[in-house]
C-alpha cells in the first residue's frame, strides 16, 4: 500500500526552520505520530505532496518555502488594545504568552502579546510559523484505507484520532 488519496497516513516527523539543522520547531518523536486522511486538506497540500506514493517504513525530508505554509510574516498585523480588557486577568499579559480572542464577527484569533504598556497592550496576529521557511524530516508508521465515515466526518477515528 502506498500513500494516495482517501488513506490513513501515520507520520513521525520533526520540523526544523529553513532546514535540517535549523531550529527545531517540533517534533512527534517520542509522542504519537501524526495521522491525518490524506487529501482532505487536514495537513498543508506541499506536506501532502511530498508524501505521494511513499510506503510504510519510507523515510522523507523535503522544505516548503514560507509563502507556501503560513505565509508571509505581516508587518501590518499588530494591533494595540486598551489594558483594560484584560481587566479580569491582567497576569495573562506576559511578552511571549499567546492569548485566544476573537473578532468582531467572533472568529477565534490567537494573539501573541509583544509589547505591554501602562495603558495598551500590543498583540501580534499573525501565525507562529508566519514567515518562517519549513523543514520536515521523518519515517512513515502506517498507511490504512479510510473508512467511509472517516472521509465523511473528514477526521480519523480510533487510536490518536477522535473517539464518538
Ligand atoms: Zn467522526
Amino acid at each position: 500500500m502506498v500513500i494516495e488519496e482517501k488513506k490513513v497516513v501515520a507520520v513521525h516527523y520533526t520540523l526544523t526552520e529553513g532546514s535540517a539543522d535549523g531550529a527545531l520547531v517540533e517534533s512527534t518523536l517520542g509522542s504519537k505520530p501524526l495521522k491525518f486522511v490524506y487529501g482532505i486538506g487536514m495537513v498543508l497540500p506541499d506536506f501532502e505532496a511530498n508524501l505521494k506514493g511513499l510506503k510504510p517504513g519510507g523515510a522523507f525530508a523535503f522544505g516548503i518555502q514560507s509563502a507556501d505554509a503560513y505565509g508571509y510574516y505581516d508587518e501590518t498585523a499588530m494591533v494595540e488594545l486598551p489594558k483594560s480588557m484584560f481587566e479580569e486577568d491582567e497576569s495573562l499579559l506576559e511578552i511571549g504568552r499567546t492569548l485566544p480572542l476573537q473578532d468582531e464577527e467572533g472568529h477565534p484569533l490567537m494573539g501573541t502579546v509583544i509589547a505591554v504598556g501602562q495603558e495598551n497592550v500590543k498583540l501580534d496576529f499573525n501565525h507562529p510559523l508566519a514567515g518562517v521557511d519549513l523543514f520536515f524530516t521523518g519515517h512513515v508508521e502506517s498507511i490504512r484505507d479510510a473508512e467511509p465515515e472517516e472521509l465523511e466526518h473528514g477526521h480519523v477515528h480510533g487510536d490518536g484520532g477522535h473517539h464518538h
